[in-house]
Parts: C-alpha cells; structure tokens; sequence
C-alpha cells in the first residue's frame, strides 16, 4: 500500500491525498503561517500568537534594528 501524500501549499505540511481537498479548503480559509516563524496558525489566534510568542522578540528586533524614532511626530 502506498502512502498518498501532498504538501499543503498554505501551510506546507504533508496532508494524506484522500484528505488533501478538504484540508486545503479549510487550511486556506483558517490557517495562515506566521511570517516570524513560519508555523501554521489558526487565523484567529494569530493575534494572540504574535503577542505570546513573538512580542518581546520583536520589541528587541526593532531595538536592535531601527534608529531611534521620535514618537510624538505631532506639529
Ligand atoms: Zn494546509
Ligand atoms: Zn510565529
């Protein structure tokens, strides 16, 4: 018997083929991979995700990255 498998293209994880229609269906109208990581993430808690587990990794990146910004630009 042969394993039937196709990578999603949405969260490229190896679906089974009889599967592979239906979890396409629902992976691209629920699941978004992460820019930061990469990791499939339900389009719901991806909010919640960045907050969790990218916030404080972002908050250094652009300390490390970015000059300075004046935050009050107001006139
Ligand atoms: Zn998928
Ligand atoms: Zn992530």
């Amino acid at each position: 018997m042969e394993a039937d498998f196709q990578v999603c293209r949405n969260c490229k994880r190896n679906v089974a083929s009889l599967h592979f229609m239906l979890h396409e269906a629902h992976c691209l109208r629920f699941i978004v991979l992460c820019p930061e990581c990469e990791e499939p993430i339900p389009e719901s808690k991806m909010k919640e995700h960045m907050e969790v587990v990218h916030q404080q990794g972002r908050e250094l990146y652009h300390l490390l990255e970015e000059k300075p910004v004046v935050i009050f630009a107001n006139k």
